[in-house]
């Protein structure tokens, strides 16, 4: 399923709508912090923080800094909800 990439105006709008694959990054004084999306197999919101040079953290994910054909690593599970898990590729979810 291609990701949706919408801007922040777009999320608020939509994401409760539960619609599948949406993805909106959150950007704070010019860097971008991670992404919200709604899981792609049964809309339900989730946050993924990035890793962020000279921060330490312990699970965070690495971004290919492309906002149009998103890369992240390691693998996405959906907690809470349908169970999800899968890989955003090139803007693009592809469940395991
Ligand atoms: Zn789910």
């Amino acid at each position: 399923m291609k990701a949706i990439i919408l801007n922040s105006e777009e999320w608020e709008d939509q994401y409760r709508n539960k619609q599948l694959g949406l993805v909106c990054f959150r950007d704070i004084e010019g860097v971008t912090q991670g992404m919200a999306f709604t899981c792609p197999e049964c809309g339900q919101e989730g946050w993924i923080p990035f890793t962020i040079e000279g921060v330490v953290s312990n699970h965070k994910w690495d971004w290919n800094a492309s906002k149009e054909k998103p890369t992240l690593k390691p693998s996405l599970l959906s907690t809470g909800c349908c169970g999800w898990h899968g890989y955003l590729t090139d803007g693009v979810f592809n469940k395991c």
